[in-house]
């Protein structure tokens, strides 16, 4: 047996509770993983609270993402004792996930944990980071470098966006940080914004183009902020775009696109193929101040995560929530 936090759902009626699970409910897997630590991701809140239909069968352990150590294994590439870390691919929505002492799945969905980050430092960046350093990917890419201007990031004082103005700031980009938080700005300047925009700016309904005010931008809204951001981007200018925390549909015209020549890069955690995941943890590692990354944190035990769950969809979270699972505090 372990414990673990399972939703379930019963008449409609949805309920979230930590309670003690048995081995036997764990799904198919090779590799069984004794989890220390996962996180609270926007998705994990959104599953917790019920808020939007993330969970595709119930009973379910949610947590999209888990760091810990191989307990037992079918496959070679991970023997019993090494630390490994899982993002996405299904975990915590439509099979059992991170929040739970114990968790079993196919050995190609784990990655070995990378230097230098301890079991917890890498949940301090989990699926936001990981998602975070796939958007400076795409960035890159489509050849934002930083001579070419600022860079925008919305939902700059969350998970997602903290850890890209980390990493754009330390590349040597010029980062607007936009916040609809602006008793954040010590916190923004800290992770190198070298300016804070009300995110206010950006909700309002305006002109096909704007001024030209961005080279490139990582968005984690959608909805209105994601039109404004393109209508202000530089002639050639990318948008990474990977949140809907403004709404998932969005107001726009192609006038970015066919007369600027802006780019839209979407993208997805979940299913990224394997040799990118691994890219982007390597340039986490690279491009991530450990120092940095410690201020990010705030751990909670399991017991925690039902009650932090809504504040983070209201928004009042800053930076990341580690949950201490199975780790010793
Ligand atoms: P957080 O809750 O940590 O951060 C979201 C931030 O968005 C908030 O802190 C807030 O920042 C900002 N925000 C909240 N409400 C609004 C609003 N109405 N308009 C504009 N900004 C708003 O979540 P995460 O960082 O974990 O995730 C951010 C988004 O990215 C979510 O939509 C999530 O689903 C998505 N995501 C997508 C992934 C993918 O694979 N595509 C992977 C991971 C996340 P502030 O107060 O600074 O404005």
């Amino acid at each position: 047996m372990f414990r673990g936090l399972l939703i379930d759902k019963q008449n409609g009626q949805q309920t979230a509770a930590v309670q003690m699970l048995s081995d036997a409910s764990l799904p198919e897997g090779d590799v069984t993983v004794r989890v220390a630590y996962s996180t609270i991701n926007y998705k994990d809140a959104l599953a917790i609270t019920g808020r939007a239909p993330v969970v595709r069968r119930f009973p379910m352990v949610p947590g999209i993402d888990f760091a810990g150590i191989v307990e037992s294994s079918y496959d070679p590439e991970f023997v019993i004792g090494a630390p490994v870390v899982l993002n996405g691919w299904g975990v915590g929505e439509a099979r059992w996930g991170g929040l739970a002492e114990r968790a079993r799945v196919p050995g190609k969905w784990l990655i070995p944990l990378q230097s230098p980050f301890s079991l917890r430092q890498a949940m301090g960046l989990g699926t936001a980071g990981y998602t975070a350093s796939l958007c400076v990917l795409a960035l890159e890419r489509h050849g934002a470098t930083p001579d070419k201007g600022p860079v925008a990031v919305t939902g700059a004082a969350g998970g997602v966006g903290s850890i890209a103005v980390a990493m754009l700031a330390k590349l040597g980009y010029d980062v607007a940080a936009v916040t609809g938080r602006p008793e954040e700005t010590d916190f923004l300047t800290a992770l190198g914004a070298r300016q804070v925009v009300d995110r206010a700016e950006l909700s309002k309904p305006g002109k096909p183009l704007e001024k030209e005010r961005w080279a490139g931008a990582v968005d984690v809204a959608g909805g209105q902020v994601l039109t404004s951001l393109c209508a202000a981007m530089r002639y050639r200018g990318v948008v990474a775009a990977c949140g809907l925390a403004a709404g998932i549909t969005w107001p726009a015209t192609v006038a970015p696109f066919i007369l600027r020549g802006v780019t839209l890069v979407g993208i997805d955690s979940v299913m990224a193929p394997p040799a990118e995941r691994l890219e982007a943890w390597y340039r986490l590692a690279a491009d991530v101040d450990l120092d940095v990354l410690n201020r990010l944190i705030q751990e909670i035990d399991l017991d925690a995560a039902i009650r932090v769950a809504p504040d983070l969809l209201r928004g009042q979270i800053r930076g990341r929530v580690v949950v201490r699972v199975g780790a010793s505090s």
